[in-house]
């Protein structure tokens, strides 16, 4: 309440400045609009004018002190910020009353959706989801905004919000500083927009490349997607937001996602997609872990005892809350038994049903502690008790800047024939770019991940600031623009490529074409195929006959199959650009950043290629469903099998001996660069080797370690067990070293529920991608 109300800096120690907080009071008694409602709903004292103000100076006082000694710490020991977060929660919990507790452990409805509107919804900040808190004890309420690759619902806010790179582009950077910079971002515009909870980090591995959502993960390794995600959200939760990690566990596919049973063994769940989970928490700390909508291995992911009790609680020590995914609660007992802690974002189970259950003595008193107690846990340890969220102005300016550096790492090149790229203004003089409205936008991706860009769709006409669900939104980010900004004296022309064979006649004269190809994707659906949407491939082949210097640029949330490839010149990978995308992308093509990103996904040959050449199709009702859970609902049987187990992408290839279209890992430069020298240091777990950079141009190189299992474990795919990414000099070399994780060389025994180390002679594999690791040595573990 009074962050909202109190103009306070947020970082500023001590107490809060009694003239402002003076001024804030007096603008609301003069019927100035609070940032957000204050909560007084919550209490029937009514207070005095003048009790009010002081009681604004004194919750200012409080809440902007981190550090607190004297009367306030005394009566409100746990806002002492030198006790450890625990402690703190600890004594809040001994001061609460069973109501208290209860309201801690549900939702209070969802902003802008109509049919999840509860007493309190409009307190919550325009956001996903809204918990009041405790405020009679300085417990601030959270107030939650999904945020998979920035702040959602801004234009229906009439906010502004940057949009970067989409999980799996970004993803492709490798690089764990852009990661953190990418949790920056999106904390600190949840905290200017007023919100102090995310709905980011999803961390599900790209088993299923068709999955609509594989643009808010990171791709299909658990190191690489763990490590990544782990930093954006330990970044994110540094700016005083409570972290979450999403969706637990393997929703890998949107197809019945409310229903589908997603069931394979418990040693290749831990290898993988859990494995990602647990990396991504022992990184960020993650405050918040989002349980999932399926069900896995027969119960529901809210209500899972195995992955909630067991793995999560008891294995990893996981010390915050597990929150339902929205409308993911089936049961009150069953759920609360298991480890849920927070129904969202309604309180159907553990609302009244919860408080009888507690009465009837059916759920323990020590079960809703608990629940209240995480809860008050990650309030403390993310920092947002002792630095209330405040509303400020959007650094937009930094936004976009970290977004284009992101992005200019995370375009992948994956073709260059002749050096087609970059473009050279000395013999290139005339340019005709095609198709994907590359001459207003770029694609970004939908669901509750959207984010909206400033003015409104750029393919529409200007001024709708809000988008609708699963509308199709292009951002104002023109390619065209950008590369006539960077190639003032070529002639670039745009055709739309509607009329294919009108756009081939163009590309004929042209010294290069470049068509752009896009597919949206979104939550709440799979895509049906591997191939581009609405016969872009068709479109690309005529062209490409038209002129074989065709330059095809991407737009796409996951991997695609490319039948037109042997026939085009050129392939670069944008993914979702982000805000800044058109500038890091004409800034790669003219060649003034060197690409440097790798695939953090396969892109397989066909679908014949994958584990499962369908999704399997769910019961009709529950296909696509994307609207509030209905908790009855059908779908009793259906279920996918993931025998594939921890074969996830690359190493499914591998073990399957089959040859992807780009594999794991890859991305070309415009230098080149060789691996030499390559030494292990058992001891230390550690490999040395040497990287120089053959070519022309200064360039970063993502090198990459794998390891495969000692010959007696039976396994045949290798592991990705370390990387680093290198920045050369022309003609430079540098030796760099790497430790191996020991994390992915282990096995899951599932008749102990443990992991071990099986002694034995690992092979080392060093290279620039999965299917190209030049050096080998051995590990040798005792
Ligand atoms: C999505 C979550 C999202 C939530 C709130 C659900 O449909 O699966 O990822 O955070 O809605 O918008």
């Amino acid at each position: 309440m009074c962050n909202v109300m109190l103009p306070v800096k947020p970082f500023a120690p001590g107490c809060t400045s009694l003239t402002l907080t003076l001024q804030a009071a007096q603008a609301l008694k003069n019927g100035a609009e609070p940032a957000r409602r204050p909560m007084k709903i919550r209490t029937s004292i009514s207070f005095s004018a003048s009790a009010f103000l002081f009681a604004l100076v004194l919750i200012g006082c409080a809440h902007s002190a981190p550090a607190q000694t004297g009367p306030l710490s005394a009566s409100r020991p746990w806002m002492n910020a030198q006790l450890a977060p625990e402690q703190r929660a600890e004594l809040v919990l001994g001061q609460m009353t069973t109501d208290e507790k209860l309201e801690l452990v549900h939702g209070n409805g969802m902003a802008h959706v109509s049919n999840w509107q509860m007493p309190h919804t409009n307190d919550g900040n325009g956001g996903a989801g809204y918990v009041v808190g405790v405020p009679r004890l300085g417990i601030p309420p959270l107030y939650i905004s999904d945020a998979a690759y920035g702040v959602r619902d801004s234009g229906a806010n009439g906010r502004y919000a940057t949009a970067l790179p989409s999980n799996l582009g970004a993803a492709s950077s490798w690089d764990v500083d852009s990661a953190c910079a990418y949790g920056q971002i999106i904390g600190s515009e949840l905290r200017a927009q007023g919100y102090n909870m995310t709905l980011g980090g999803g961390v599900n591995l790209a088993r299923e490349p068709r999955n609509g959502r594989s643009f808010e993960y990171a791709g299909e390794d658990p190191l690489l997607a763990g490590t990544l995600v782990g930093n954006r959200v330990k970044c994110e939760q540094a700016q005083h937001v409570v972290g979450d990690l999403k969706h637990y566990a393997v929703n890998d596919q949107e197809t019945g996602r409310f229903i589908v049973d997603s069931v394979f063994s418990r040693r290749a769940m831990q290898e993988s997609d859990l494995l990602a989970f647990h990396i991504a928490y022992s990184i960020s700390n993650a405050a918040a872990v989002m349980c999932s909508y399926n069900r896995i291995n027969g119960d529901y992911g809210c209500e899972n005892p195995y992955t909630l009790g067991l793995v999560l609680k008891k294995q990893w020590g996981f010390k915050g809350f597990v929150l339902s995914d929205w409308g993911g609660t089936h049961s009150t007992e069953k759920a609360s038994a298991a480890g849920l802690d927070q129904e969202q974002p309604m309180d159907e189970f553990f609302g009244p049903k919860l408080k009888a259950a507690v009465e009837a003595g059916k759920v323990p008193m020590a079960e809703l502690d608990d629940h209240a107690r995480r809860v008050l846990y990650a309030e403390f340890v993310s920092g947002i008790v002792d630095f209330p969220v405040a509303k400020s102005v959007v650094d937009a300016e930094h936004g976009l800047s970290v977004a284009q550096a992101i992005e200019e790492k995370s375009i992948v090149l994956l073709k260059n024939a002749q050096q087609v790229l970059p473009i050279d203004p000395a013999r290139v003089h005339t340019i005709v770019l095609i198709g994907a409205h590359a001459d207003v936008g770029m694609i970004s991706g939908g669901g509750s991940a959207q984010v909206d860009p400033p003015v409104g769709n750029a393919i529409l006409p200007a001024g709708k600031g809000a988008t609708t669900w699963q509308q199709h939104i292009w951002f104002p980010t023109s390619p065209l623009k950008a590369l006539r900004a960077q190639l003032p004296n070529v002639k670039i022309e745009y055709n739309s490529g509607a009329d294919p064979r009108a756009a081939a006649e163009l590309a004929r004269k042209a010294d290069l074409v470049i068509v752009f190809a896009a597919q949206w994707a979104s939550e709440g659906m799979d895509q049906p195929s591997l191939s581009l949407p609405e016969e872009q491939d068709a479109l690309i082949a005529q062209v490409a006959e038209a002129n074989p210097r065709t330059v095809v640029v991407l737009e796409t949330g996951s991997a695609v199959t490319m039948p037109w490839l042997s026939k085009v010149a050129g392939v670069v990978e944008a993914w979702f650009a982000g805000s800044a995308g058109h500038k890091a992308l004409a800034n790669v093509l003219v060649g003034s950043v060197n690409p440097s990103g790798k695939l953090a996904i396969s892109f397989p040959r066909s679908e014949a290629d994958l584990p499962r050449a369908t999704i399997p199709p769910a019961p009709k009702d529950q296909h696509f469903a994307t609207g509030p859970v209905n908790p009855g609902m059908k779908g009793e049987g259906f279920s996918v099998h993931y025998d594939e187990g921890a074969a996830i992408g690359y190493k499914w290839f591998e073990s399957r001996n089959k040859q992807p279209l780009f594999a794991f890992g890859f991305g070309l430069s415009y230098t080149t660069y060789a691996y030499t020298g390559l030494s292990v240091d058992a001891d230390r777990r550690t490999v040395r080797f040497t990287v120089t950079n053959t070519g022309q141009r200064a360039g970063s190189e993502v090198a990459q370690v794998y390891a495969r299992l000692p010959k007696g474990a039976d396994e045949s795919y290798k592991r990705l067990a370390g990387w680093k990414r290198i920045e050369l000099a022309p003609g430079q070399a540098e030796t760099v070293t790497v430790a191996v994780d020991a994390r992915v060389l282990q096995t899951y025994d599932e008749g102990k529920e443990a992991w071990k180390l099986a002694p034995g002679s690992y092979q080392v594999l060093v290279g620039g991608a999965s299917d190209s690791t030049p050096l080998t040595s051995a590990l040798e573990i005792r």
